[in-house]
């Protein structure tokens, strides 16, 4: 078996749950902080509960899951479903 790759039950010890699949997200895109997906901006932004993120530049709400509306090099730690911010 290759080493990069893993077994389900090693992703589930890993990933046990929604909370931590958010924060290994947020990890893996955001490694200087939310960024956000319509203005790219990273300034303004404050903090909601459940993983909530505002930016006061547009007046945007979203979270690690709001898909980018700029076209840029796709994220390779999500299949190439968004853009990337951070490989
Ligand atoms: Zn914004």
């Amino acid at each position: 078996m290759s080493r990069s790759t893993i077994s389900t039950f090693q992703l589930f010890a890993l990933i046990p749950d929604q909370e931590t699949a958010r924060q290994y997200l947020e990890e893996r895109l955001w490694p200087n902080g939310p960024v956000c997906p319509q203005c790219t901006k990273r300034e303004r932004i404050t903090t909601r509960k459940g993983g909530y993120y505002r930016c006061c530049a547009c007046v945007l709400t979203f979270t690690v899951r709001t898909e980018q509306s700029s076209s840029g090099p796709m994220c390779r730690y999500t299949n190439g479903s968004t853009p990337c911010t951070c490989c």
